[in-house]
């Protein structure tokens, strides 16, 4: 049952560790709280409690469980959510999909073969006279022991006649098939059974996850043999539009900078964290993809591209800040001085210039401007044109409207022209589209969840007022459905006297069935509705209240929400035997007041409500 394995999973999982992997969170009495991830602000309204394994913000209202936080974050559905939540648990999913089942699984093995690998490689390149090219490499590079240890650094060796030298160790000590080598991209198969290592003669990088599981490998050749890098191939672990290197020993950093350094090669990563610039990450093996930027800018605001200085650099960085941008991340690039082909060819000659230009990396639309705009400045009326044209090009591509407001009113000014004409060109450019950034497709949500009503489409409600004692007791029937099912059958409160009707879908779920109640059961609005109930602080009523004050408490509640709903019925039955009597309909006018006077002889304090009404 996915019921089951939901319940699973979040046993094992701590909310408060997979959503402080996404969002610093500090302790604010019982809750924890912090920068909202799902809309800006500057101050903390995001809201967890630990206590109730929920999360709420109070600006953007958004809030759930643990699966609907994932849900959010990722921009995943349901099932993959569950995947990779039960893939950290450790928890096999029985049902759902086979495929499904089987991908965790063998994520699960590309992972710990990975690591066996990463380990090997890494015995090879400094215990064993094999491993001599890759140490004589990364003494010219000027990477020690110790950095190069701590990003996993190693060697695969020509692997010997058979060049299996890696297959030979993985089937053998570390008890590996081949099939498993296969499916992990550790070899190819050969005919006849035999397999080859797929990486060989070279210095070997482990790309690793946030917390540090080996997902694949980045290999760069010696000399100038091609190609000259190599990466592990697409595979259950391992996805290299999302993978970052250096990701994570740079996490920290990130965090702490509000920003991250993306360079391109994985010696440039190593020497920028040489060069105390720690919060350096590279993409492995393309250019920068959205997702990457994504799961950068869940933990940056600004991201600063610092390619390499040849043409194919600035191509890749003028690419990036629209990938970038794209994601509503601030984009920075950084200008190597001249002479400097490269980060690691900087850091080795002057870490400190190399701290520097990062620190002083201007905004990626600032330095794409001023290229644009180069020789127009003050030239001929040709060369002034012709430069307004690239801007107008750029400007273009702002997504923001202020900035490219105050970015179009700059080059105006410095190409001496109008801002209303540059305007005007501006809005046929982007009118035609013709030079917009290429439209990023974003691919639609898998096929709908293997449970969860959340998925259904939900009617669309404003949040209704809730009175505070109808609050009150559907937080306590959260906390504690069973209490749900005892109050209704001995007090009869039934779901229609609440007056919200969230409270009401929220009493009746789970006094029906409180054993399978849990907030995956409401719609995505109940479920932030009812999230937002749970993070707030209830001094009355705490998990180990007495069960004497709990039943007080509902008692209380019960006695308000049912008043309210007699006074309700006294006041609409006494309009309506007003109504009556005016209408001249004496018979119906009777009954109504003998129906009135029914409820109200159960309900004495109430007769006065209704009198005044
Ligand atoms: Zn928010």
């Amino acid at each position: 049952m996915a019921g089951d394995a939901v319940a699973e999973v979040k046993s094992r999982l701590d909310l408060v560790e997979v959503i402080g992997g996404y969002v610093t969170l500090h302790r604010a009495g019982r809750e924890l709280t912090g920068l909202c991830p799902f809309h800006a602000e500057k101050t903390p309204s995001f809201t967890v409690s630990p206590e109730r394994q929920v999360w709420y913000c109070h600006g953007c209202h958004e809030g759930g469980d643990l699966f609907k936080f994932i849900e959010q974050i990722e921009r995943i559905d349901f099932r993959q959510a569950l995947e990779m939540l039960a893939d950290r648990a450790g928890v096999e999913l029985e049902s759902g999909p086979r495929a499904a089942r089987g991908a965790g699984r063998r994520r699960r093995r590309s992972i710990e073969l990975n690591a066996k690998a990463q380990a090997y490689y890494q015995h090879v390149l400094w215990a064993t006279p094999a491993g001599e090219p890759g140490r004589d490499l990364l003494r010219d590079r000027g990477v020690d022991e110790a950095l190069a240890r701590q990003f996993g650094v190693g060697f695969a060796s020509a692997g010997g006649h058979g060049e299996d030298a890696l297959a030979r160790y993985m089937t053998g000590k570390a008890g590996a098939t081949v099939e498993e080598l296969v499916e992990a991209g550790l070899v190819h198969p050969q005919r006849g059974g035999r397999t080859r290592d797929r990486f060989r003669d070279r210095l070997v990088f482990p790309i690793r996850d946030e917390r540090g599981d080996v997902l694949g490998f980045g290999a760069r050749a010696l000399g100038d043999a091609k190609p000259k890098y190599l990466n592990s191939p697409d595979s259950a672990a391992y996805h290299k539009s999302s993978a970052i290197f250096g990701l994570d020993l740079a996490r920290t950093a990130i965090v702490r900078e509000h920003a991250a350094v993306i360079v391109e090669g994985y010696f440039d990563v190593i020497a920028a964290h040489a060069a105390g610039v720690e919060h350096t990450v590279a993409s492995s093996g393309t250019a920068l993809t959205q997702e990457q930027v994504h799961s950068l800018g869940r933990i940056a605001e600004t991201l600063i591209l610092c390619f390499d200085g040849d043409d194919a650099g600035r191509v890749a960085a003028t690419r990036a800040v629209d990938v970038i941008a794209a994601e509503g991340v601030q984009a920075r690039i950084c200008r190597l001085p001249a002479g400097a082909k490269d980060p690691d060819e900087l850091v080795r000659r002057d870490p400190a210039a190399f701290a520097q230009v990062i620190g002083d990396s201007p905004p990626a639309w600032q330095v794409l401007l001023d290229a644009a705009l180069g020789g127009g400045e003050g030239g001929s009326i040709d060369a002034r044109r012709a430069a307004a044209e690239r801007a107008v090009s750029v400007l273009a591509r702002i997504p923001e409207a202020t900035t490219r407001e105050l970015y179009l009113q700059q080059a105006a000014r410095r190409l001496d022209i109008g801002a209303r004409s540059l305007s005007t060109d501006l809005a046929h450019s982007m009118r035609d589209g013709a030079r917009r950034p290429a439209r990023i497709v974003v691919a639609a949500p898998a096929e709908s969840a293997l449970t969860g009503a959340s998925e259904e489409p939900e009617p669309v409600e404003a949040d209704e007022p809730m009175p505070p004692w109808e609050a009150q007791l559907t937080r306590v029937v959260l906390i504690r459905p069973e209490l749900a099912a005892a109050l209704r059958s001995e007090s009869g409160l039934g779901p229609d006297e609440f007056t919200n009707p969230t409270a009401r879908r929220i009493y009746d779920a789970a006094s029906t069935d409180p054993s399978g109640f849990t907030l995956r059961r409401l719609t995505g609005g109940d479920q932030r509705r009812a999230a937002g109930l749970l993070v707030r602080e209830v001094p009355e009523f705490a998990d180990a209240a007495e069960p004497e004050a709990i039943r007080q408490l509902m008692a209380d509640c019960v006695r308000l929400i049912h008043e309210e709903s007699v006074r309700r019925a006294l006041v609409s039955i006494s309009t309506e035997m007003h109504r009556a009597r005016d209408e001249g309909r004496t018979e119906d006018a009777d009954a109504l007041a003998a129906k009135l006077s029914r409820l109200a002889a159960d309900a004495p304090h109430l007769r006065r409500t209704v009198a005044v009404r």
